[in-house]
């Protein structure tokens, strides 16, 4: 396990929100040894999540997206390589190379390069000039001016990007249809009552939803433009401009031709180390060991990549902090603010605080032998700050209380505690 000293160099490959926090957080834990960051990307560390919501909307410009302020690297004496594609990593020489011939020689090297769209397999779509991918600020940057009242777009992949876009682009006025081949919108990510509360949430909103059905075919204009998609039902869907949001790809690349483990990510341990010692992965690409759910889990989040990035710096200072977070993420879709925590099972008990069939704003808990191991909560942040608590507690709670949304949820901590201190039997059974 590598730990650094003041006289060592530490490369980090990948200038987004892991690469960004990592490089300030070394600093902030004193650590005085060089730092250079590396990014393809023309742009200082910004954070995404704005760039389908907010800043989409025209409700932010690009220096609000900023990690960090930009002045800050160079206060902190972080040597900073923009629009730079660090092309391979020579593991006997500890060394990077980049650009015609440029290398650098590292000491610990840290992989924080996210991922990349998953791409729809179709050549011709994806060379049309009105089909979009949203990972980076430049691809939000050219589907933005096609946003217009009236205009026609299609989303294929009812998760949560595509989702937040459908929003946005109705607040706008645009007509949206969305595509999603599962039989439910986000499948992959949350339970059969919260997909239908958002369905509902989206059909109000006067969002065109084709849950369960795969795209056969594209019809392109003569310039080369996308005009209509065909589903496997027949339905045509005329289209203006189309936006795919079906999935990431973790930036492996660079470190499977280099022969560090990877599978669906780098596989790192509970410290962020890959397969060699020297060499450490952050972020969107690092794959866990995950004691939340068991196995090994790669993330896609704010909060995972800023706490691996906080956890990464403190061991490599050397104060080995095991990353061990409990998951949490958001998604604004409207006027609703989505907050989750922790990791749903397939056969978890839900409960549910509030109406999902009518009301805006509903809370969802997942149950798993007896306690509360997730929450989905639409639109009440304080409440969201218990259901935080509960399941960092891991809480036994009586779900009756629990699903009465007249009950406040901060009365049921105190019974968490007692029910502790009772040999871990919930009140409730006695
Ligand atoms: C539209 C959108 C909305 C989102 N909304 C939310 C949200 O609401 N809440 C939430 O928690 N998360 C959200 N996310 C996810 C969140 O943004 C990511 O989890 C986070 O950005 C991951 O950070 P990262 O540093 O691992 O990767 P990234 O931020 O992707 O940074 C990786 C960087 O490495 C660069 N790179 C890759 N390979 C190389 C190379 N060989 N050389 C040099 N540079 C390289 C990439 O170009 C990129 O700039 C959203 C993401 C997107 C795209």
């Amino acid at each position: 396990m590598v730990t650094v000293s003041d006289n060592d160099h530490v490369v980090i490959v990948g200038a987004g929100q892991a690469g960004g926090d990592l490089a300030a957080n070394l600093r902030e834990k004193a650590f005085s040894g060089r730092i250079t960051l590396i990014g393809d990307e023309d742009s200082y560390p910004y954070s995404r999540p704005p760039l389908s919501k907010a800043y989409l909307l025209g409700n932010k410009i690009r220096s609000d997206l900023l990690v960090r302020s930009d002045e800050m690297y160079g206060r902190f004496d972080i040597d900073v390589k923009l629009g730079t594609r660090v092309k391979s990593i020579d593991r006997q020489r500890k060394r990077i190379t980049f650009g015609e011939s440029e290398h650098l020689d590292y000491d610990a090297l840290v992989l924080a390069t996210g991922g990349s769209p998953r791409t729809y397999p179709d050549e011709r779509l994806n060379s049309s000039s009105n089909v979009f991918y949203m990972r980076a600020l430049d691809q939000v940057e050219r589907l933005r001016p096609h946003l217009t009242s009236g205009t026609r777009l299609t989303v294929i992949g009812g998760g949560y990007i595509g989702l937040e876009v459908a929003a946005v682009a109705r607040t706008l006025g645009v007509a949206v249809t969305v595509i999603e081949r599962e039989q439910r919108l986000l499948a992959r990510v949350t339970s059969p009552v919260m997909s239908s509360f958002f369905d509902r949430i989206h059909r109000e909103e006067g969002v065109a939803l084709h849950t369960g059905r795969s795209v056969s075919g594209f019809d392109f204009s003569p310039d080369r433009e996308l005009s209509r998609v065909v589903l496997d039902d027949g339905t045509i869907i005329e289209t203006d401009v189309c936006l795919i949001g079906i999935g990431l790809q973790p930036n492996t690349a660079l470190a499977e031709a280099a022969g560090v483990e990877v599978n669906d990510g780098i596989i790192v341990d509970s410290l962020l180390q890959t397969s060699d010692p020297s060499i450490f992965a952050v972020g969107d690409v690092a794959r866990y060991p995950c004691s939340e759910s068991g196995g090994t889990r790669r993330l896609e989040s704010i909060p995972n990549s800023t706490e691996q990035a906080r956890a990464l710096a403190q061991t490599l200072v050397g104060n080995p902090a095991p990353y061990n977070a409990i998951p949490w993420f958001w998604s604004d879709q409207y006027e609703l603010k989505l907050q989750v925590v922790g990791l749903i099972s397939p056969s978890d008990a839900v409960v549910v605080r509030g109406d999902p069939q009518h009301d805006r704003s509903i809370s969802v808990f997942y149950i798993r032998n007896d306690e509360v191991r997730a929450a989905d909560v639409v639109s009440n942040p304080r409440e969201f700050a218990m259901a935080r608590k509960l399941v960092t507690k891991r809480a036994v709670v009586d779900p009756a209380k629990l699903g009465d949304a007249s009950f406040p949820l901060k009365d049921l901590l105190p019974v968490v505690n007692s029910s502790f201190s009772v040999g871990g039997m919930p009140a409730y059974h006695h």
